[in-house]
């Protein structure tokens, strides 16, 4: 029985409905004992195409109960699981426990490192959710395996996080909160009795600030420069909800937590608007992130390691950014010469630096069963809402102005595109292993072409704003 569950420390909460599963030979009769109780499971169907003596599978559906009392957290040992076949029973352990987290058990996660990602399942796989920051703490729902479940819903790494219990529960109040508005970023400031996670998100219209544990005192007052209509708390689970509505015409490009003393800071970046006259882009910083570089080459075309993808990328950014500084802007760059740079060190370059724009540059591979010579054009991938009109922007100028083929515009949780605190978007300039289009990219005047097309849309970007 190599697959039951669970194969890693599994813990969870009341009122979770977790599937045990377990193999046998058709027509046995298998049980699953979880803690003291056993528990019969039953067969799923058989495929009707299977000839050989396949064993089928057996499942049984826990629903976690809740106990009052102490222990809050309860440790039920590694399941048992029994299957009788042709008069004979045999036993066979999980090989990890499976335990049970009461509803407010004082069971909690500090976060130890200055910026750690959340996920919206046990797993790495689908990319990652929100940032979490430094002496953030949240209570424990769930265990599995090397992941820890949050009140908010999300996952974290048990690596990046300190776990321990407590004797009380921590309760943390929000004494004070104040709207400051700002010349460029307006902030929300808390004051918070205990330090707690919290997360926000925005979606083109309301911006939604949760706070874990949380319960409010009392609600913010708006001053009437504002960039919000209307506010408003709301209790999710054990945490505070403020939904903030952004006003008719009103937009934010930015938006991020930092961690403070008292409690913490939203900082809301208010709509950037280009100067009218020769440098339209004066007092704005812009950062260029050109894919890959150093032994990641990227895309390999025709001419193999003379002209990579890392090479195209980078001569493409040097030529924006010239056209980009001769509009006014001070332009940033996450590598200038040929080296190894993570994804990692590019999403912190730009959290560092809080730039207006974050342009990454890329092109495309294709796979080996395609025809190469058929498949070309220009795309633009983005995450976050607050990126979508920079992305539309660039998209539609490009194969307008240029006459690239569509390649489409795609929302996409890449690595680089995760900054909520600027438009962060990502361009596949063309694909690298069609002979034709690789003549096109590594043509100098065409970079120049682009270069100069994508700084036009980044003026028109930053001047036609929906603000009155
Ligand atoms: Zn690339």
């Amino acid at each position: 029985m190599a697959s039951v569950f669970p194969q890693a420390l599994e813990y969870r909460s009341p009122g979770e409905k977790i599937t045990f599963t377990s193999q046998a030979p058709k027509g046995s009769i298998v049980t699953v004992k979880i803690g003291d109780e056993v528990y019969n499971m039953q067969p799923t169907k058989i495929v009707p195409t299977e000839k050989v003596a396949y064993p089928d599978k057996y499942t049984f559906v826990y629903t976690v109960p809740n106990y009052d009392g102490v222990p809050r957290i309860i440790d039920l040992g590694a399941p048992e699981y029994t299957t009788y076949y042709n008069g004979v029973a045999k036993t066979t352990k999980a090989p990890a426990t499976f335990g049970i987290i009461m509803n407010n058990s004082p069971f909690y996660a500090e976060v130890i490192k200055d910026v750690i990602n959340t996920y919206q399942t046990p797993t790495t796989v689908n990319g990652a959710a929100y940032e979490l920051y430094g002496g953030m703490i949240d209570s424990i729902t769930a265990v599995a395996g090397s992941y820890i479940r949050l009140s908010s819903g999300l996952w974290v790494n048990k690596s990046d996080v300190k776990a321990y219990t407590t004797e009380m529960p921590l309760s943390p109040i929000i004494t004070k909160s104040e709207y400051i508005a700002g010349e460029k970023w307006d902030e929300l400031r808390f004051e918070i009795s205990s330090p707690t996670a919290a997360i926000a998100d925005y979606n083109g219209t309301n911006l939604k600030l949760n706070i874990s544990n949380a319960s409010p005192d009392a609600m913010l007052v708006q001053p009437d420069n504002s960039l919000f209509a209307s506010a408003a708390i709301t209790r999710t689970g054990s945490n505070a909800e403020y939904t903030f509505t952004l006003k008719e015409n009103q937009t934010i490009e930015g938006y991020y937590i930092e961690k403070t003393d008292q409690g913490l800071v939203l900082r809301i970046k208010r709509a950037v608007i280009a100067q009218s006259g020769e440098f339209p882009l004066v007092g704005m910083t812009i950062m260029l992130d050109p894919g890959h570089g150093g032994s990641d080459p990227g895309a390999v075309g025709p001419l193999g390691a003379k002209y990579p993808e890392k090479a195209i990328n980078l001569d493409t950014a040097f030529k924006l950014k010239s056209e980009l500084e001769e509009l006014g802007a001070t332009v940033l760059m996450t590598r200038t010469v040929d080296k190894d740079v993570t994804l990692d060190e590019r999403l912190t370059a730009s959290r560092n630096a809080r730039p207006d724009m974050f342009i990454s540059i890329h092109a495309n591979s294709m796979g080996d069963n395609v025809d190469i010579s058929k498949v070309d054009g220009f795309s633009v991938f983005y995450k976050e809402k607050l990126a979508e009109p920079l992305a539309n922007r660039i998209f539609n100028d490009t194969i307008g102005s240029l006459s690239r083929n569509n390649k489409g515009l795609h929302v996409r949780n890449l690595y680089v595109t995760r900054g909520t605190w600027t438009p962060s978007i990502l361009f596949e300039s063309g694909f690298v292993p069609n002979p034709n289009e690789f003549e096109w990219l590594i043509d100098g005047n065409e970079q120049a072409k682009l270069a100069k097309s994508v700084a036009e849309s980044v003026v028109k970007y930053f001047t036609l704003k929906p603000i009155e």
